[in-house]
């Protein structure tokens, strides 16, 4: 591939295409004229505060049309485009400045007399607010700036567009560092595979600090000159209420378990859709299986991180197998391996996954020492993940690595034993842990979220896995909770179930 700026690719963005880009809920519709133009401005602003190619941008504003814009006129002033977490308090975003160390900050209106001294002292040279009515200090300066601008050409093909920190469930979140090429090579494949047209309109509910919702979603609208219908957050009445205007529709797991809970999914509701898909986190079987009951379609379950973009889809036509992420995506190259010794383990075991391929990021900012850690020498990246590929090619994944539970020198893969209590009746879901255990080193621990009314206590738990379980992997204790601990996109926290129950076994 030639080096060429990812906006270029985005072909769509120019100053004849009417289409249009975002719909908004209030009925206001941005085209791909009018962001072209909007991001020419956004450009000029980002040059004339000083910012200089390659340099960072850190954005922490709520989602809205500017935020895409802002993200837009960052690849053509050649500036990297760093979203933070809303979530992020002062103390946190101390922290991001002054690892990013960032030319331009933009936050919120109300956030920003809190963060003047946190900006000065990172060395940050212009601290911008951008509200969600197209309000701040940086609107300001963008409607007076001039509406085209040279988009700045790459000088090699490994240029950053952007750093997105992971959400670092353990230790400090690191920066992973992603080229122009591994957004625009991943963009065009999900494209191609998902089959998006100019004439799809995607239902984006998604937060847009994160790969999903900003690469994965936007960039596959991008590239294809499609529409989305762009709302704030997830919220079922809205999610329900502009369904019908929308072919596709992406999420997080949680997206779905509400919407298959509602009385408003049905097949009618739902018969003009072509396409919903879900990631970030395992989708249930039982949640896929309850919306193909109620609509007739099977959620395209994919997989990917921060770090390498999108792995692996289920197919568009074909087997939607639940419970799997598919095969890999073309162009991507996947091994799973002994974690210990790296060598490549036989299909259907248990083991590393590790991937190769265009889409996989340029190492964690400022931080060659866990780069050089989390490759291997041939240059794939170690995930972090544990699953296995079945004869067919689809990836099914077992867990984070972190989360392996390891009792009495024995490995127990969490899944294995959540889909066995899954599997029981009353059960909505389970987290496996290992809890600390004099004995045993980690103690199997599952915590269990039941349906209203369901009777099921420890014992009938244990009991019903003692055929269906070796007995190193049965649980020692089974405790009940209301809900499982859950990030933003809907991934189960286990480091904080871990601490809750550190004490579990004295
Ligand atoms: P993030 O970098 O926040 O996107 O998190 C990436 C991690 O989410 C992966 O390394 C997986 O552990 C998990 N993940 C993403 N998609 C899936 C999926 N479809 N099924 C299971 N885990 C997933």
């Amino acid at each position: 591939m030639t080096p060429d700026n990812l906006y270029n690719r985005f072909t769509a963005l120019n100053p004849a295409n009417t289409a249009p880009l975002l719909r908004m809920p209030d009925g206001r519709i941005l085209t791909y004229a009018d962001a072209d133009a909007a991001a020419a401005r956004f450009a000029h602003v980002l040059v004339s505060l000083g910012v200089n190619r390659g340099d960072r941008v850190a954005v922490q504003v709520e989602k809205s049309a500017e935020a895409i814009l802002l993200y837009l006129g960052c690849l053509r002033a050649g500036a990297v485009f760093l979203p933070l977490n809303t979530a992020y308090t002062p103390v946190e975003l101390a922290y991001f400045l002054a690892d990013a160390a960032p030319a331009v900050a933009v936050v919120s209106p109300k956030a920003q007399a809190g963060l003047e001294s946190v900006a000065r002292e990172a060395g940050v040279k212009a601290l911008e607010t951008l509200g969600v009515d197209g309000d701040g200090t940086l609107m300001e300066k963008v409607a007076k700036a001039p509406a085209s601008f040279a988009t700045l050409a790459l000088d090699t093909i490994n240029e950053l567009a952007a750093i997105l920190y992971t959400s670092g469930t353990t230790g400090r979140s690191k920066g992973a560092m992603l080229s122009h090429e591994n957004l625009a090579s991943n963009a065009w494949v999900l494209r191609d595979f998902w089959r998006f047209k100019p004439e799809d309109v995607l239902l984006h509910a998604l937060p847009i600090y994160h790969t999903h919702g900003l690469f994965v979603a936007m960039n596959v609208i991008l590239i294809a000159g499609a529409s989305t219908i762009f709302l704030p957050r997830f919220d079922a009445d809205a999610v329900f209420a502009h369904l019908p205007h929308a072919t596709t529709m992406m999420g997080v797991p949680t997206f779905y378990v509400r919407m298959a809970d509602d009385q408003r999914l049905t097949r009618e509701a739902t018969s003009h859709m072509r396409l919903f898909v879900s990631g970030s986190a395992p989708l249930l079987a039982e949640t896929h299986r309850a919306f193909r009951d109620k609509t007739g379609h099977a959620i395209l379950e994919r997989y990917g991180m921060t770090e390498t973009n999108m792995n692996t889809s289920n197919p568009y036509d074909g087997d939607r197998v639940a419970g799997t992420v598919g095969p890999t995506l073309p162009g991507v190259t996947l091994r799973i391996v002994n974690p210990e010794t790296g060598r490549q383990l036989p299909s259907g075991e248990i083991g590393m996954i590790e991937v190769k391929g265009p889409n996989v990021f340029r190492g964690y900012w400022q931080n060659p020492e866990k780069t050089k850690a989390e490759f291997r020498p041939d240059g794939f990246f170690i995930t972090g993940d544990l699953g296995k590929v079945d004869w067919k090619g689809y990836v099914t994944i077992v867990g984070r690595g972190k989360d392996l539970v390891i009792t009495g020198g024995l490995n127990v893969y969490p899944k294995e034993v959540e889909s066995e209590i899954d599997a029981l009746p009353g059960v909505i879901e389970s987290a496996v842990i290992g809890v600390p255990h004099k004995d045993f080193g980690e103690g199997v621990t599952a915590i269990v979220v039941l349906t209203k009314g369901a009777t099921l206590d420890e014992a009938a738990v244990l009991k019903a896995l003692e055929a269906r379980l070796a007995k190193f992997k049965q649980p020692k204790r089974v405790l009940f909770v209301d809900d499982l601990p859950r990030n933003a996109m809907g991934k189960v926290q286990k480091a904080a179930l871990r601490e809750t129950y550190a004490r579990l076994f004295g």
